[in-house]
């Protein structure tokens, strides 16, 4: 298509005018000439041919009939070397066949010599006419080819994927995108339904927001979506979704009067822009701010976010919430000696094992170090922050294996209950770091709940322990006892020394709010010696007053026990008061115990041998192992207040009673359950078997002139 460009105008057209009778010619390019044309002429076939190689012409009014070449030669060689250009055969020739030859060859028409000036120039007009529509045509054609080609190329090589909806919501457009990024075929796309692409989790979501787009609503809406990949139907990505309704104008196709602004919705636009990567890596980093990444917990700052949040909650609802602190114990030495690696080893395993006891809604957090924060939102009461308190001190005590080691920790917790023990979120965890304390002043590996003594202001803890020091000079200090009562004859068999302050402003203190101080500045070891010694010598003179089996039971701090001279002290203590050491009874917390076993089992049969017998205090709290049972020489097991608590009203606690008296039983100990309120409790433990009872019940306990009396009336009792 050699002259395809020419721009063609009528009055410039270039004719060319061929034939071999120069007359004719003459007289033709005359004619035309006078029309403004611009005329060039070939004398004979062979003449047009060179011509037309050379120049491009708008029009070639051609002579079939001439010497050299025949105009139809002349058609078939503008046809092989693709010249276009329109050809009005003017010839003598008027048989049927030359005409159709010549049509059949791409003539525009044919005139017949002689020809008629008149119809010779309108002919000519007509074929320029029909060539500059057909030039333009083209010309059209080609921009919108080009255009279309552009446009294709923008939509495909979009980063996004494009696509178009009917009403519907089927596919009637893709490009290629879809096929690189969710390797779909766009055939095999075309006519379905869009939800078919989008995530299970999401197609809700979905209808909702591309409804909103549709037929009602019309606006552009941009939202986040996962769509499935072809290969694998369930590993999804994650697009940034925009989506604009297409629409026509409903002028166009009613009649007069419609009102020009009304529009019709024909479908949906889109564009879908794959976000996955970099939604992974605001997860990845949003998991890193919120997370601890060696154990994979929440960190300090979500545990305090999902905690404000939980207050939140508890607050409108009225309900409780409890938060505990937990501090391993022994974690510093197994990392100290097996190193680094395996102490972080040993955290995972801690964090999975603590992870095992806990319900969806709670949260557990590595607050820091071998520091853990757990939350319980929305909990009935005390009981279920006991259980699980509970729960993982026993999974925890189970030995680990790191390597080749097999290592034990314990763990401390303190609990502090919304809004008992706090109201704010670093009021609740303050308090329960508190309480957490407390335990471990009480040998460690244990629970307790926080209570506002343990909170007492500096200004007030510094003259609490000013007078706490005072105390004991100024005699404030004074032992009462809480009588032990056979559960079957109900006869007063024992008394356990505890300890009351007289304070000369308070009035009478209790060891709960004392104590905790006491460990802490070391005072306890003062306040115990002091306690022990005027036992002893208040109970031997019960026992030389005729009551010679009375047991003197007495509670021993760790800060006590730790001291290396521990039992000489204690045997020079009771000689030097000539108690007689069958008549003591020393009680120990088994956290105690655990806390260096080797020791202990050392000491507590230094003990034994002198005759005193060892008592387990509180069993069940701390970490109510039966294998360290049978490696100490213990004697009695005093099952904790809590578990006798629950006897009335839940069948479950009653079974951990049950188990723990079993077990007692079957190592032949001695079984003194403490806490004892009411008749139901006492019926109970009596069928279990359970001999000994000390509680309310049967008396709180009293100063020593009330206890004597109390002792003197049930011999008597006993005798008639
Ligand atoms: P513990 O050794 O478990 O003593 C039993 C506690 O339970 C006593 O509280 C007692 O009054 C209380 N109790 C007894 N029966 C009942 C009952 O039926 N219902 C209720 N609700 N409570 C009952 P207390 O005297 O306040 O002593 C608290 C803790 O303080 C003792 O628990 C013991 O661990 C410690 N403690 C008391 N005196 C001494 C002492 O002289 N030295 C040492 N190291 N610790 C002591
Ligand atoms: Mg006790
Ligand atoms: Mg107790």
């Amino acid at each position: 298509m050699k002259n395809q460009a020419s721009t063609l105008s009528m009055s410039k057209a270039r004719i060319l005018i061929v034939d071999d009778e120069p007359r004719l010619i003459q007289s033709l390019q005359e004619l035309l000439q006078g029309y403004g044309y611009q005329v060039d002429t070939a004398q004979g076939g062979g003449n047009a041919c060179q011509y037309l190689l050379k120049k491009k012409f708008d029009l070639v009014l051609l002579d079939l009939r001439m010497h050299d070449m025949s105009g139809h030669e002349v058609m078939d060689f503008m046809a092989k070397q693709e010249i276009t250009t329109a050809t009005i055969v003017v010839s003598g020739e008027s048989s049927f066949s030359a005409v159709s030859k010549a049509l059949r060859r791409g003539a525009y028409d044919y005139l017949k010599k002689p020809y008629d000036p008149e119809e010779l120039v309108s002919t000519v007009k007509n074929a320029l006419r029909k060539k500059l529509m057909e030039n333009s045509h083209e010309i059209m054609q080609r921009k919108l080819q080009r255009s279309e080609e552009l446009h294709r190329y923008i939509v495909n090589s979009s980063p996004d994927i494009v696509f178009m909806l009917d009403r519907q919501g089927r596919f009637t457009f893709l490009n290629n995108k879809v096929e690189s990024i969710l390797s779909y075929s766009k055939k095999s796309l075309l006519g379905l339904h869009y939800s078919e692409i989008v995530g299970n989790d999401d197609v809700e979501r979905a209808r909702y927001l591309f409804g909103q787009v549709g037929e009602n609503q019309r606006s552009i809406r941009s939202f986040e979506l996962h769509l499935k990949t072809a290969d694998g139907m369930r590993s999804n990505r994650f697009f940034d979704i925009t989506i604009f309704p297409i629409e026509r104008n409903i002028s166009d196709l009613k009649s007069q009067g419609a009102d020009s602004k009304a529009r019709k919705f024909i479908g949906i636009y889109g564009t879908a822009r794959d976000i996955t990567e970099r939604k992974e890596a605001e997860d990845f980093i949003n998991f890193q701010a919120y997370h601890d990444l060696l154990t994979r917990l929440p960190n300090r700052a979500l545990f305090k976010d999902r905690l404000n949040l939980a207050i939140a909650q508890a607050k409108r609802n009225n309900y409780k919430l409890a938060v505990m602190f937990l501090d391993l114990d022994r974690f510093k030495v197994i990392n100290d000696t097996l190193g680094h690696a395996m102490g972080d080893r040993l955290l995972q395993s801690v964090a999975a094992r603590m992870e095992s006891c806990l319900r969806e809604g709670d949260t557990l957090s590595r607050f820091g170090g071998d520091e853990f924060t757990l939350l319980l939102p929305e909990i009935t009461g005390r009981e279920d922050s006991r259980k699980i308190a509970r729960k993982l001190i026993n999974v925890l005590k189970e030995p680990f294996t790191l390597g080749d080691h097999e290592v034990f920790v314990g763990v401390s917790i303190g609990i502090a209950m919304y809004p008992e023990g706090g109201t704010s979120v670093e009021q609740i965890i303050q308090n329960a770091d508190v309480a957490m304390y407390h335990v471990k002043g009480r040998g460690k590996d244990g629970y307790q709940f926080f209570v506002e003594s343990m909170n007492t202001p500096s200004s007030n803890r510094l003259k609490l322990e000013r007078d706490l020091r005072r105390a004991i000079d100024n005699n404030e200090l004074e032992v009462y006892y809480q009588p032990q009562v056979n559960a079957q004859s109900s006869e007063i068999i024992g008394v356990e020394a505890l300890v009351r302050w007289n304070h000369p402003e308070k009035g009478l203190i209790f060891p709960a709010e004392f104590l905790p101080l006491a460990e802490e500045t070391k005072l306890i070891i003062k306040i115990s010696e002091w306690v022990f010694e005027t036992a002893c010598r208040e109970v031997k003179q019960w026992i030389d007053a005729g009551h010679t089996n009375i047991r003197l039971a007495v509670n021993c701090s760790p800060t006590q026990i730790e001291h290396p001279r521990f039992v000489e002290k204690l045997m020079v203590q009771l000689k030097s008061y000539n108690f007689p050491s069958k008549n003591l009874e020393i009680e120990l917390t088994e956290n105690v115990i655990m806390n260096d076993l080797e020791y202990m089992i050392n000491k507590l049969n230094q003990l034994a041998e002198q005759g005193v017998t060892i008592a387990i205090d509180d069993f069940g709290t701390g970490y109510s192992s039966l294998s360290y049972l049978t490696k100490l020489p213990i004697h009695t097991l005093k099952v904790d207040q809590s578990f006798v608590r629950d006897i009335q009203h839940k069948r479950t606690d009653a079974c951990i009673v049950n188990a723990i008296i079993a077990m007692a039983r079957g190592l032949q100990l001695n079984i003194v359950a403490e806490g004892v309120e009411n008749a139901v409790q006492l019926e109970y433990l009596k069928s279990l078997g359970c001999h000994e009872i000390q509680g309310f019940f049967f008396g709180k306990a009293r100063p020593a002139k009330e206890t004597l009396a109390l002792i003197s009336r049930n011999l008597q009792s006993q005798a008639v």
